[in-house]
């Protein structure tokens, strides 16, 4: 059996279901776990802030669960080459093994990692395990890449079930001496002024909490999953988004956890899951989404420049309460539920006409699930745009989508305390409430609540009209 391996934790931040860690522990007698922090390499996309304090506090659980388990976490600063180099060198290890990431900066990355390292005789092995399936087997029978979802699920669908995810080992065996390491803190990952005060109140990063919130929500809301979903208020999705990005938990093992909980209410919740999927198989085919559409007429669309709009949007002060509410959810908890999030978008690309680019560019900022690949697929979507999108000329009504979704106005509500005393009736456009309706409520339009930055059937018109003046075909 070899010496060493350092074992490259990435977006894999967990050791149960991780095959890295397996294959490390069958093939080494010792294990060098370790963690480079590296934003310099992320090309456009350098981690968020609230992805940051995500990490922070994932690497905090993850260092945790090492040393229970007799091993630490090395934590060095990029460029991931150089890490790995002096990693290697410091505790002659011979190999390192890493899970693959899909962004196209980080595949750059892994890519010259493996040549390098090898022809430095080191060996380098990489293991798919932060999509269910590999995502560069998946092709159409013309063997291109899937641009609908439909056939690409079905195509899923006929590959073998997936593998039972495994175990976390019980001990790591650690190198007889152990390189120096960066402390978390020294990372500098959380934000100075502090913000981020409602995500502790939300969320609790680290593999043992995912574990914990998969096994919740197969035991309860999986059941209402297909139903209720859509409802902002009621809060049935599973909040497993971040917690999959940062791979404490694997889609292996919530794939598993679901079908075996319950196998029919199971469909619907794969079903989305396998979106995260599709997500992936574009932005490895199509590296260049992230910024420019994938249809390509879509770049001459005529998008205005307005930052008054663009900051009463991420303020949630468009005087739309349901998305206010959604845009008010994200900056407190880092988070919305993806019914607003579609909301949200189309009221920043279609009634603001303002360029996709710029929301993606806020929800990667605020979002503590931001994922390059499930966000552009969501953006491009919404803008129409992408593969698979909603048509350009299918505007939501953000009135009619609150009335619909949020009927009772909870979700609105909770998230814009200053319309808390309106009723159902005017909640969802309180400029068309009565004004003794408004006074007794405590609501002072233009004061306390804004009026709506722009007249939803006017914009609808113009969106239309610009959309019309785009090269056919
Ligand atoms: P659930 O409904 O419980 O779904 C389970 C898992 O399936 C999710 O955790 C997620 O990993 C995956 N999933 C569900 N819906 C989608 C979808 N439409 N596309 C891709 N994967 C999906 N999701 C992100 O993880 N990161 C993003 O940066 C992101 N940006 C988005 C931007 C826009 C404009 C839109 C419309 C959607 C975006 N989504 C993004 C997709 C979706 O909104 C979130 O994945 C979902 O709201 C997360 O909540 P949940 O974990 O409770 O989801």
């Amino acid at each position: 059996m070899h010496q060493s391996c350092v074992l490259w934790f990435r977006q894999d931040l967990r050791l149960s279901d991780n095959p890295a860690l397996r294959a490390a522990r069958a093939d080494f007698a010792r294990i060098v776990p370790l963690f480079i922090w590296s934003p310099q390499e992320e090309g456009r996309w350098p981690a968020g802030a609230a992805s940051r304090w995500w990490l922070h506090h994932s690497l905090m659980s993850l260092a945790q669960a090492l040393r229970q388990r007799g091993a630490r976490l090395i934590l060095r600063t990029g460029p991931a080459l150089d890490a790995l180099r002096s990693v290697l060198r410091e505790t002659g290890a011979t190999a390192v093994y890493f899970s693959h990431r899909y962004e196209p900066e980080a595949i750059r990355v892994e890519r010259e990692v493996a040549t390098q390292l090898s022809a430095e005789g080191a060996i380098v092995k990489a293991f798919h395990s932060s999509l269910v399936f590999d995502p560069e087997a998946i092709t159409t029978r013309a063997g291109r890449p899937f641009q609908v979802f439909t056939p690409f699920w079905r195509r899923c669908m006929t590959l073998p079930e997936p593998a039972a995810p495994l175990h976390a080992p019980k001990r790591i065996p650690g190198p007889k001496i152990w390189p120096r390491s960066a402390r978390i803190h020294d990372l500098n990952l959380l934000p100075r002024t502090d913000w981020t005060a409602g995500f502790c109140k939300a969320w609790k990063p680290g593999e043992k909490n995912a574990l914990l919130r998969l096994k919740t929500f197969c035991r309860g809301n999986l059941a209402r999953y297909e139903t209720q979903r859509d409802m902002p208020a009621l809060d049935t999705t599973s909040r497993l988004s971040p917690h999959l990005h940062f791979g404490e938990v694997s889609p292996r093992q919530v794939w598993h956890a679901a079908a075996t909980a319950d196998s029919k209410a199971a469909s619907a919740f794969l079903r989305q899951l396998a979106w995260r999927e599709f997500a992936h198989h574009l932005l490895i085919h199509f590296p260049r989404t992230p910024l420019e559409p994938l249809h390509a007429k879509y770049a001459k669309f005529r998008w205005r420049k307005n930052k008054l709009a663009l900051k009463a949007w991420q303020r949630g002060q468009t005087g739309y309460p349901l998305v206010d509410a959604g845009l008010r959810q994200l900056w407190r908890t880092g988070w919305m539920h993806n019914r607003v999030r579609m909301v949200v978008a189309s009221f920043l690309v279609k009634d603001l006409l303002l360029p996709w680019q710029e929301g993606a560019r806020w929800f990667w900022d605020t979002l503590v699930d931001a994922d390059l690949a499930n966000n552009t697929l969501g953006w491009q979507w919404s803008a129409g745009c992408g593969a698979d999108a909603a048509p350009f000329f299918r505007i939501l009504n953000p009135v009619l989508q609150s009335e619909r979704f949020d009927p009772r106005g909870t979700y609105i509500r909770q998230w814009i305390p200053e319309l808390r005393r309106l009723s159902a009736a005017h909640i969802h456009a309180p400029w068309q409430a009565p004004a003794e309706v408004l006074h007794a409520a405590g609501v002072r339009l233009g004061t306390n609540y804004p009026r709506p930055i722009v007249d939803h059937s006017a914009a609808r018109d113009q969106a239309l009209a610009a959309f019309r003046q785009l090269p056919r075909g």
